[in-house]
């Protein structure tokens, strides 16, 4: 329970006098729900600690990357070694290769170029499909979240919805004038836009099923179609598998669907909890990239021996077994959280990719069934919401601050928790329901 918040309120204070919002990404601040934001002192297997003394289940995980847990025996013994012999040296080392090998073996991708975000690694792939093709334009979908690149700033998902910023100040015209965004899951837009822009297109980049406007998987063969017309127009193909990667199967959901990307993204899982990302893809794109090519990409901290030790650790500890149980405790969590909702009458759709999902508490349960896309995702009772994330906040589970994310699940999660969830679910959901649409 979390009975105290006093360290927390005291640290926010002195964090918003230095830092804007008081926190260092937006997502963590509590602007959509309210309240202030609880300051995290440790984790613990599938436990933070705030430092209050507050304890939670943790279904953020980092926003992904602690797939194992926190605090897992065998990545923080790697990480303490890796640390005693030195912390970055600026020339390779053997992690990094064995880094880049693991993703080559786990994905389709033939070469790889590890950088330190998830936006670096969208960003840099951007650069390389324009540079390999020498297209200038850009095809995004809204709600997809690609990082903070400026070019894909366009219209996007999670914290810019959740602010309701429109784009954002500070992106020229000129910078997005390359950007076509459509909606998600509608090949006739995607169609439309190739017919009249198909040999100025660079790419198309996507969230291989997007997590960033909640949980709105691709309709049936859309990834493929995606390839396909990417394919018959001479542009690449970039699957974005920042959030996916590593997280919904051994390699991500590509392990689901199966469609080859001419370029994929990666981060958060393959940085155990540090920040490590990449991006990858064919042998012959790769080779635009400098040294060998022409196109321009580096990073003085790329491929950080801790980081990579810790991702190397965490993706060798990530077995068969382990997405099994994931898979297992995302479906006995939906169940639980699906049945304190009708229990109470609470409007809800749940929606899963592999182990991610997110519930929509949308306004009605007549007629919706399925949301599609970021307009459907938008149609929530973000009210309602509030309600239950503070009601599972104060029985002790920590959530996602926002009614557009993931909520995420880590293989450290065992029945004693699931039991502690069913009954926080409970209060939340008398919660929810006690909020008048
Ligand atoms: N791409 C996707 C699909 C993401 O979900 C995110 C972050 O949430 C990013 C890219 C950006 O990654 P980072 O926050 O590490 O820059």
């Amino acid at each position: 329970m979390s009975d105290h918040t006093e360290r927390s309120a005291a640290l926010f204070d002195r964090a918003s006098a230095v830092t804007p919002g008081g926190v260092n990404s937006p997502v963590r601040a509590f602007r959509a729900v309210g309240g202030v934001p609880r300051f995290m002192a440790s984790g613990d297997g599938c436990h933070i600690t705030d430092v209050d003394g507050n304890t939670y289940l943790d279904l953020v995980c980092s926003w992904g990357p602690m797939l194992l847990g926190h605090a897992h025996p065998e990545v923080t013994a790697a990480v303490q070694a890796a640390v005693s012999r030195g912390t970055s040296y600026g020339t390779p080392t053997q992690a990094e290769v064995e880094l880049g090998e693991e993703i080559v073996a786990r994905t389709p991708v033939e070469k790889v170029r590890l950088v330190s975000s998830g936006t670096e690694a969208t960003m840099s792939a951007l650069r390389l499909a324009r540079g390999a093709t020498g297209r200038a334009k850009i095809v995004k979908f809204a709600g997809c979240y690609h990082g903070h690149v400026d070019a894909l700033l366009a219209q996007a998902g999670s914290g810019v919805i959740t602010l309701g910023i429109p784009g954002t100040p500070g992106v020229t015209e000129a910078t997005t004038a390359d950007t076509i965004v459509l909606p998600y899951n509608d090949q006739a837009a995607v169609s439309a836009a190739f017919a009249q822009y198909g040999d100025q297109i660079a790419a198309l980049i996507t969230e291989a099923s997007p997590g960033n406007m909640g949980v709105v998987p691709p309709r049936d063969n859309f990834n493929a179609f995606l390839a396909k017309i990417c394919k018959d127009n001479g542009a690449l193909f970039i699957s974005d598998e920042v959030m996916t990667g590593f997280r919904i199967t051994k390699s991500g959901w590509y392990g689901v669907d199966g469609v080859v990307p001419d370029l994929m993204t990666f981060g958060k899982v393959m940085g155990g909890g540090f920040p490590a990302a990449a991006f990858g893809g064919r042998a012959d794109l790769m080779s635009h990239l400098a040294p060998e090519g022409s196109v321009y990409q580096a990073g003085t901290l790329s491929g950080n021996p801790i980081a990579t030790t810790a991702g190397l650790t965490t993706l060798r500890l990530a077995t068969d077994a382990v997405y099994a149980k994931l898979d297992q405790t995302s479906a006995t969590i939906q169940r639980l959280v699906a049945t304190a909702l009708e229990k109470e009458g609470v409007p809800h759709v749940i929606q899963a990719a592999g182990n991610l999902f997110s519930v929509f508490f949308v306004e009605s349960s007549e007629g919706v069934r399925q949301i599609r896309d970021f307009t459907g995702a938008g149609a929530q009772v973000l009210p309602r919401f509030a309600a239950f994330f503070h009601a599972m906040l104060d029985a002790g589970v920590y959530l996602p601050p926002s009614a557009f994310e993931a909520w995420f699940v880590s293989a450290a999660i065992d029945d004693d928790a699931l039991a502690d969830l069913e009954t926080a679910l409970a209060s939340a959901a008398r919660a929810a329901a006690a909020v008048q649409n």
